[in-house]
């Protein structure tokens, strides 16, 4: 005979629970969620939807997006969701696929990269994705996140109106104070070099000198040639460090520095936040960028 999995009384707890309607327990919520891909996007939506809304991102913390595969619980994540934020510009490519699977037909997507000013497009034609590095895209995408939660919620309006403007005066602050930091390094030290193509948003808005990165989003490895070229880079115009990124293998920007001999800076976080209290959140993460550059090239 199996052995009850649960006591009885406990089962009749529970149960009592469940029909005195005790709404407030998360357990029992009927929240409406919304998704997302990616842990940096999941955190500014939250910063607008507040405890109305459930935001679920479909790629882990700490893992590379552009080679995520889709789960199981994915599709059943976007079978109960009301939006979908997308990045877009190809950070998502597993998307068609999985709506379809979802087979949701009240799901609406949001593109939040939609009508802004898309780099890389010179490299590859559908250009460089990672818009949010530069906080001022950051604050068109808090837009948009507002206008969208407010069109499906409508109820929860005018809550996601006062969230999304103290929300947005924090990262104005931010770009603000990323300005200030950057400018404190010398002009000629202002030069980077990173792993994957992550950090040309965050270079044009800040004035740092970006040197093609190693790998360009939908590649899997650097080419030899890649290598020469980044090499002969770093001799000629004295870059001072490399930098390495949460979820991407570090291997071959600390091969690269030991063989130029320049400084090498673990953990830049751009597609994904850390799990520290200091970098699990986007304001966070951007600020811990700033000082490790600061820290590295001043
Ligand atoms: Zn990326």
């Amino acid at each position: 005979m199996h052995k009850p999995l649960f006591p009885l009384s406990i089962l009749l707890i529970v149960f009592s629970l469940i029909i005195s309607g005790c709404g407030a327990s998360p357990a029992l919520s009927t929240q409406p969620v919304v998704t997302t891909s990616i842990s940096p996007l999941a955190d500014i939506i939250r910063q607008v939807a507040g405890d109305k809304v459930e935001v679920v991102n479909l790629v882990p913390a700490g893992s590379d997006p552009h080679e995520y595969e889709p789960r199981p619980e994915d599709v059943r994540h976007l079978a109960e969701s009301k939006l979908f934020f997308a990045n877009g510009v190809g950070e998502e490519l597993y998307l068609e696929k999985l709506i379809s699977n979802a087979g949701n037909k009240e799901l609406t997507t949001i593109v939040l990269s939609d009508g802004l000013t898309i780099l890389g497009r010179e490299q590859n034609s559908v250009g460089n994705p990672h818009l949010w590095l530069d906080v001022n895209n950051t604050i068109a995408y808090v837009e948009k996140i507002q206008s969208a939660l407010s069109a499906a919620f409508p109820a929860d309006t005018q809550y996601f109106e006062q969230n999304s403007a103290h929300y947005l005066q924090e990262l104005k602050d931010l770009d603000a104070w990323i300005n200030s930091q950057i400018s404190s390094i010398p002009p000629e030290h202002r030069k980077i070099v990173v792993f994957h193509d992550a950090w040309a948003y965050f270079a044009k808005r800040y004035d740092l000198t970006l040197v093609e990165p190693l790998l360009h989003s939908g590649t899997a490895e650097p080419s030899a040639q890649d290598l020469a070229k980044m090499l002969t880079f770093i001799k000629e115009q004295q870059v001072r460090a490399v930098f390495s990124e949460a979820g991407f293998n570090p291997k071959l920007v600390q091969q690269l520095a030991h063989d130029t001999g320049i400084k090498f800076a673990q953990d830049l976080y751009d597609d994904t936040l850390g799990n520290t209290p200091e970098t699990n959140s986007y304001i966070g993460m951007m600020k811990k960028n700033t000082s490790k550059m600061v820290e590295v090239l001043r």
